[in-house]
């Protein structure tokens, strides 16, 4: 019997609690389980005034509306507003009845704006202990990752930095830092002396590519840890796009223990972590550093460094005529070596080892140069079995949460500028991915549902194949192409084989 639906009928009152009108089975009702932020409004306490001014929006409700939307790739506040105004499960996840009405979207960038980046990274910090008390954290093996976002500005923004002049006028303030314009040590990388282009929309973003054939573009970056055991994201930061990621490792590390509460054993992460200082300070920790070193110039114009011998003990390097090149001075982060001028000038290798615009080879020693050639080693010799697998999982673990982040949370663009701005974005989706991991520990699919999903797909794929295999080939008789139609004119075709 065909049935009817009465269209124009419209309930005063709703005879059950909203929570019935939601499947069992969405992701907001499945993370409503596990979410606890009742410690919140003790948290963003002195962000408000005690005694006066208007009601502020309940600090738990703003967070939900937030996590709602980013749950459903939802990243622009007035588009979330006005889908909460219509969805029964964000409206039910915030705390809103039916009726109620909701905040104004602009209250939730004051919000951000009031509590600012580290209320929001207590947030994420919460969502990791969460998981560390449900087991989901091993704590062991830390996969370590960065990647770019796009910055919300246009092409249009960009302008030329003059950093000559910039430092000019830095130096007339502050005095000369160094008559031989060297630096001391600590001191930072001499700036490069080119004009550099900066967004004047957003000047916290800067160029940077992650591929040398793909063109730069002003991004941030997020540096992000992820246990190996369920995936769960251990540590985030955001920093701008040109920042160095292998420059923050130990640092990063600290901050995993410092939320999980247990030190790392191995470490992995690709070439661009695989600085000197990295490697000596992870090998004294006892933490094994899966790290592959980066790939050598395979037809240097000079006689490479490598081919130098460094003795640490006697602090000399003997260069291959066999001379030795002593400390001549500091440079940030390493000390340089410097070969005699009567050496050179006499050696037969000297076209092929100094440059010539020097009259001598100098040779730059990092902190922790002879762990770098212990890594080295240990790669060229091929790594045991257990450092392989872990590598490969590297890359689907921490590669695989930067892919998930991005095609449905919405981290492939800034959402607002400012590095503030982004910092909360990361720490929030950080937050949603550790979430969904919770709730699918808290409540994992139903055995049966999940059989019959699994087989009906594999059904599927093999009734597709059968039907693949049933059609007749097509052959091409005679490939055509058409050439030159205008409209009104008949297709002209050229024969493309005899
Ligand atoms: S040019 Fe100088 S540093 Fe180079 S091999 Fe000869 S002596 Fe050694």
């Amino acid at each position: 019997m065909i049935g009817n639906q009465d269209r124009w009928q419209e309930d005063l009152f709703v005879a059950c609690p909203l929570r019935d009108l939601i499947p069992d089975d969405h992701i907001l009702k499945r993370v409503d389980k596990i979410l606890d932020l009742s410690w919140l409004r003790e948290e963003v306490k002195d962000c408000y005034c005690l005694d006066n001014g208007r009601p502020g929006i309940d600090p738990e409700a703003a967070v939900r509306l937030m996590l709602a939307g980013l749950f459903q790739g939802i990243i622009h506040d007035r588009r979330l507003m006005r889908e909460a105004q219509v969805n029964l499960a964000i409206r039910w996840f915030a705390g809103y009845r039916l009726d109620e009405p909701l905040p104004h979207h602009s209250s939730l960038t004051r919000i951000r704006q009031r509590w600012g980046p580290e209320r929001f990274k207590r947030v994420f910090q919460r969502t990791v202990a969460g998981c560390v008390d449900a087991g989901l954290v091993n704590g062991e093996t830390v996969h370590v990752d960065a990647t770019l976002i796009r910055a919300d500005v246009s092409w249009a923004s960009l302008a030329e930095r003059h950093v000559a002049q910039v430092l000019k006028e830095n130096e007339s303030d502050n005095g000369p830092e160094d008559p031989k314009g060297g630096h001391g040590p600590g001191g930072g990388r001499s700036r490069s002396r080119k004009s550099r282009k900066y967004s004047t929309t957003d000047p916290d973003a800067t160029l940077a590519t992650g591929n040398k054939k793909v063109r730069m573009e002003p991004s941030f970056k997020q540096h992000t840890a992820v246990d190996d055991k369920a995936g769960v994201i251990v540590d985030v930061a955001a920093t701008t796009g040109e920042a160095s990621e292998g420059v923050g490792l130990v640092s990063q590390l600290d901050r995993v223990q410092e939320n999980t509460g247990r030190k790392p054993k191995t470490v992995t992460g690709d070439a661009a972590y695989a600085h000197s200082g990295n490697y000596a300070e992870l090998e004294n920790e006892g933490v094994d550093a899966v790290i592959p070193p980066q790939s050598q110039q395979r037809k240097p114009k000079r006689i490479p460094a490598r081919r130098f011998k460094y003795d640490g003990k006697h602090k000399l390097v003997r260069c291959p005529a066999g001379k030795l090149l002593r400390r001549s001075g500091w440079r940030p982060s390493r000390w340089i070596y410097r070969a005699r001028l009567c050496d050179c000038r006499a050696c037969p290798l000297r076209p092929r080892c100094v440059p010539p615009s020097a009259k001598v080879r100098t040779i730059g020693i990092a902190h922790g140069h002879e762990a770098l050639l212990r890594a080295r080693r240990r790669h060229q010799k091929g790594w045991d079995e257990a450092a392989r697998d872990v590598y490969r999982r590297h890359r689907w673990r921490v590669e695989g949460v930067h892919g998930e982040a991005k095609k449905w949370h919405g981290l492939g663009r800034a959402i607002r500028r400012g590095l503030a701005n982004v910092a909360i974005q990361v720490y929030l989706t950080a937050a949603v991915i550790n979430l969904k991991r919770l709730a699918a520990w808290a409540s994992p699919p139903q055995p049966l549902a999940a059989a019959m999903r699994r087989l009906t797909g594999s059904l599927r794929m093999v009734l597709h194949c059968l039907w693949h295999l049933t059609q007749p080939r097509k052959v091409p008789s005679q490939p055509q192409r058409p050439i030159g139609v205008r409209l009104g004119e008949k297709p002209h075709f050229v024969q493309l084989a005899a």
